[in-house]
């Protein structure tokens, strides 16, 4: 389980700088695969051999310069709910803002651990600057240039030390877990409730199994594991106005904390940013994701056929096109036990493990018959490969010349590898390294 460290502070102030800093050399492995970078607001880090997640919440209300102070305020109460430590991050070059008391005020009151980050100071003579911002009462402050790094190191000891210790889960929190997410009204809740009107389904209700989301634990198909409420967490929020981004926050926790993210689409809708940024949070975390494509009832089939649906959808979601997208009614009932059926399978191909000489068998034939293409006259050579002993699907495969492979080979092994296995709903990730 990974903690989650937010940025909060006022437009210009350098939080996407930090933020970017904080998340590079994570996202350049993941995105090597894919190819692709969408959000650019939630990252995962990794400092004195802790993971954390990054969020830069500046970046979900950003837009403009003249930017409310109630969306601040938003911006700030959010990060408050939704993470373990939060880093203000001000600017030494303009000094205390009225809008920086504004979130002092709304920090001094939390419990949870601020940091001061007092940016730009990128000279020796910038430091004397600093001193003013004790005044904002939090405490102890840290300079840093989030340009250059230097004071970032200190920032973060500070940072990982506080985060909260590293849990050792129950025998019931390592049941399966399902995530339920989507935007508001796609029918998360109708979905789950639906579920739970069929009782005979359930074999407890665990109620705060995880600090906020519901937990029902189901007994299905030989198969025992969680649903995770996440609209749930929505109507215990403080913010009322549901705007959307918020829905992509708050799926956060809940996703990182999942195996199987059920992502529901409201089919009146069509699959739209906000869809998009909850599905790449998944693929981002390597879980498995179904797509339920809910309020199918209210779909007129002579306009909008399932298959036109299912290939809109998989445009938006390429290259990661391998998912499940089920066409569902909480109204109707219809393929809800289907949906569930098909998340267990997701689990399942998630947790396969191939052997490794059934795996030389297959995919060295395939390599070989089509090989990388050479470089400056150099042959590239792979001679073995093999599934790493990983919690979710890596394949590394041995070459004499690993950094001439390109992605388009890569996605060429990806997509023979998910002919041959089935990986539906699972993202894998692919290495090629030196013999
Ligand atoms: P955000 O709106 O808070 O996310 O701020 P940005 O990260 O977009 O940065 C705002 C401006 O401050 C940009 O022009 C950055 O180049 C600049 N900036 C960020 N960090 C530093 C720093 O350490 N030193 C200096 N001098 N400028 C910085
Ligand atoms: P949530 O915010 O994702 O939990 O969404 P809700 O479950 O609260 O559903 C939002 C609205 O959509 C409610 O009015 C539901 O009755 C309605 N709704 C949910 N699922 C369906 C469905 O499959 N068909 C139809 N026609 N309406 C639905």
């Amino acid at each position: 389980m990974s903690s989650i460290v937010a940025i909060v502070g006022r437009p210009n102030v350098g939080k996407s700088t930090f933020f970017n800093r904080l998340i590079q050399r994570r996202d350049a492995i993941v995105d090597s695969v894919s190819g692709v970078t969408r959000d650019r607001n939630y990252g995962k880090s990794e400092w004195n051999g802790r993971e954390f997640s990054v969020i830069d919440t500046g970046g979900y209300v950003k837009g403009s310069e003249d930017i409310f102070e109630s969306e601040i305020r938003r911006q700030v109460e959010l990060a408050i709910d939704e993470s373990d430590v939060i880093v203000f991050v001000v600017d030494v070059e303009e000094g205390i803002n009225p809008m920086d008391e504004e979130v002092a005020k709304l920090l001094r009151k939390e419990t949870k651990p601020v940091f001061l980050a007092v940016n730009k100071v990128d000279s020796g003579n910038r430091m004397d600057d600093t001193y003013e911002f004790y005044n904002l009462g939090l405490g102890e402050i840290f300079p840093i240039a989030g340009m250059s790094g230097s004071g970032t190191g200190d920032l973060l000891d500070a940072v990982v030390a506080a985060l909260p210790e590293e849990i050792e889960q129950t025998e019931e929190e390592e049941l399966p877990r399902f995530a339920v997410v989507g935007r508001p009204n796609a029918g998360k809740s109708s979905f789950i409730n639906a579920l739970i009107g069929e009782d005979r389904y359930i074999v407890t209700d665990i109620a705060g199994t995880t600090r906020d989301a519901i937990d029902t634990r189901f007994n299905q198909f030989g198969f025992d594991f969680n649903l995770v409420d996440t609209a749930g967490i929505r109507r215990k929020a403080k913010v009322k106005e549901d705007l959307e981004f918020y829905s992509v926050m708050r799926s956060i926790r809940a996703i990182e904390h999942s195996d199987v993210c059920i992502l529901m689409v409201d089919a009146t809708r069509g699959f739209e940013g906000q869809d998009q940024n909850i599905f790449w949070l998944a693929e981002k975390n390597r879980k498995g994701v179904v797509i339920l494509v809910n309020k199918w009832d209210l779909i007129d089939k002579e306009t909008m056929t399932a298959v036109q649906f299912e290939n809109k959808i998989r445009e938006e979601i390429a290259p990661f096109t391998d998912v499940p997208i089920i066409f569902t009614s909480t109204v109707t009932k219809q393929r809800l036990l289907k949906a569930l059926e098909v998340a267990v399978k997701v689990f399942e191909n998630r947790k396969q493990r191939i052997p490794t000489s059934k795996f030389n068998e297959t995919m060295l034939p395939i390599i070989e018959s089509t090989p990388p293409p050479a470089i400056k006259g150099k042959y590239i050579k792979i001679k073995y490969c093999m599934q790493l002993p990983t919690p979710t699907p890596q394949f590394v495969f041995f070459a004499n010349l690993p950094q001439y492979i390109k992605d388009p080979y890569k996605r060429f092994v990806e997509n023979k590898l998910r002919e041959i296995y089935d990986f539906e709903g699972v993202p894998i990730d692919i290495f090629f390294r030196q013999k």
